[in-house]
């Protein structure tokens, strides 16, 4: 039998009943898998649960609408949170918690402590969102301490957000392992996203230039493009052309660094970033080379 029976969620809305549950699974000998969230819940998240799932005999959501990592012109107040249908997603994908605090059980009234990785924090999002990447540290820091699982899922589609966590996690010896999942899109290439449900029809279709032009990239770097300013200004010329788009990034960037890169490595991840109407939208693909092009 699955434990607990996979009919039943618990719901945790506290730091110690979190604890209580995480320890009775380890107890049992189950290995923790754990995916943080901020709730309206899509495929995407559902994949990294279902992942989780896979791994691990245990597995915990948290969904929690961090504040601390929107800006002050940001959608914190009219991000989604769709309770009912978030837990019965979490239910369906077979997690056994989630945890739902609320802003207090997070971030008490005179909370100072904050975690952040220099450098990696201050570029590209980082550079758009000033401290974007210092709350999600900060929270993903509580998260790990309170659920102490042993694996942590994350999507590729927050490609920055994952490097960031992985290297946060390494520096710290944080014992929860990162575990990187692939972007999961809809049939015409959009990459799924909370904020999707903001676009118009129209605006749905603008933001379809995001893996447009990713795509384009994959393919000329496939065939043996090289040029790292040819296979940008490919990708800026697919976002600027297309009516609606707002280009804010385009980029080839070392996969581990994240640095510009000005000349063409084995592994490489395309960044794009973009308003469609009030809404941001980011995405990315890694470019493969041609076996043997370069080593
Ligand atoms: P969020 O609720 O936006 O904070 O996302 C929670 C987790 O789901 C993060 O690790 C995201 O990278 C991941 N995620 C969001 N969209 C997707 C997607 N389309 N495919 C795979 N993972 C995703």
């Amino acid at each position: 039998m699955p434990f607990p029976d996979r009919a039943e969620i618990q719901v945790a809305e506290s730091v110690q009943s979190v604890r209580d549950a995480v320890s009775r699974a380890k107890w049992s000998g189950h290995r923790v898998g754990f995916v943080p969230t901020m709730g309206a819940l899509h495929v995407g998240h559902v994949s990294l649960i279902e992942r989780a799932r896979r791994e691990c005999g245990y597995v915990a959501v948290s969904i929690f609408v961090n504040p601390t990592q929107f800006g002050p012109n940001e959608d914190f107040n009219r991000y989604p949170r769709p309770r009912d249908a978030d837990l019965a997603m979490c239910r369906d994908a077979g997690a056994d918690l989630v945890f739902y605090p609320t802003v207090e059980t997070m971030y008490p009234v005179g909370h100072r402590t904050f975690v952040e990785v220099a450098g990696l924090s201050e570029i590209l999002e980082g550079a758009i969102r000033p401290g974007h990447f210092r709350g999600v540290t900060t929270v993903v820091t509580k998260l790990f301490n309170i659920v102490q699982a042993d694996r942590a899922y994350f999507g590729q589609k927050d490609y920055q957000q994952q490097s960031v966590i992985r290297v946060m996690a390494r520096e710290l010896d944080m014992p929860t392992d990162v575990v990187t999942c692939e972007t999961i899109r809809d049939p015409d290439g959009l990459a799924l996203s909370s904020r999707n449900a903001y676009l118009s029809e129209s605006e749905r279709k603008s933001g379809l230039a995001l893996s447009r032009a990713l795509r384009l990239a994959e393919r000329l770097a496939g065939e043996g493009e090289l040029d790292i300013p040819t296979l940008e200004s490919a990708m800026r010329n697919e976002l600027e052309n297309t009516p609606g788009v707002t280009l804010e990034y385009a980029v080839i960037v070392n996969h581990e660094s994240m640095r510009e890169l000005t000349a063409a490595e084995p592994r490489m991840v395309a960044l794009v970033a973009a308003r469609v109407g009030s809404t941001r939208l980011i995405d990315n693909m890694i470019l493969r080379l041609p076996s043997g092009t370069i080593t």
